[in-house]
């Protein structure tokens, strides 16, 4: 719980918004108890995004230690594979924010704090448009896998026994961004996708 309100603590009112969105959505997709949530979970795009991507256009991988600092590797790493694209501040906060809470979960609950797991982290920028691009992010790790995803992602929902979680992680991921997926199999791991789609800055649409 503290490390939520820190987080939410800093972030600016259109980052409080999102994190009340993010209450109101899963508390929404709890009350209607879809049952399209197994084991691979589809949260529904909040926008028109389709599965087709576009052509790839960058990529990027990265993998690291279970370790607490390399939180902030992986948001800092996201956020320079996309600088070229002069995003705006709630856009980066938003992917900053959603990365995360992913590599987080990947530290905390699939290794379980145990420092000598790999996160693997994938970033790819797709083809989206003339005015856009589209951001693919899948962090992964090979730790304890989740029994059931549709349960996992259920607000306020945490298998932490020290009260320190809030188990709001993956309402934060949605809410974030414009499409999250999760695949875990119990002890073989679990990937987390999130797509986000960036506005070109105006000056771009003219060389293109
Ligand atoms: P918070 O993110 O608010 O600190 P939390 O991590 O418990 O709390 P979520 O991020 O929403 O909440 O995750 C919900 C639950 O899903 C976790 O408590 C954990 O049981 C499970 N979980 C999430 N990610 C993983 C993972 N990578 N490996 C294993 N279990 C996971
Ligand atoms: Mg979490």
């Amino acid at each position: 719980m503290t490390e939520i309100m820190t987080m939410t603590e800093e972030r600016d009112v259109n980052g409080m918004e999102k994190a009340k969105e993010a209450i109101c959505m899963a508390e929404t997709a709890k009350a209607e108890e879809t049952d399209h949530m197994t084991e691979e979970t589809n949260v529904e795009p909040k926008t028109d995004m389709t599965e087709e991507e576009g052509a790839l256009i960058n990529e990027m991988r990265l993998c690291f230690l279970s370790r607490g600092e390399n939180e902030s590797l992986a948001r800092i790493a996201v956020a320079g594979f996309i600088a070229c694209l002069d995003p705006t501040l709630d856009v980066l906060d938003d992917i900053r924010t959603a990365v995360s809470e992913a590599v987080t979960n990947a530290i905390i609950h699939g290794y379980q704090g145990t420092t000598d797991g790999i996160v693997y982290l994938s970033a790819f920028l797709y083809e989206d448009g003339v005015n856009s691009r589209l951001l693919r992010v899948d962090v992964e790790d090979t730790g304890t896998g989740i029994e059931d995803v549709k349960k996992a992602m259920e607000p306020l929902y945490s298998t932490s026994l020290d009260g320190e979680r809030a188990g709001m992680g993956f309402a934060f991921m949605a809410a974030f961004t414009d499409r999250l997926e999760v695949e875990s199999k119990p002890r073989l791991g679990t990937c987390v996708s999130m797509w986000k789609r960036l506005i070109l800055p105006e000056a771009s649409h003219d060389t293109e």
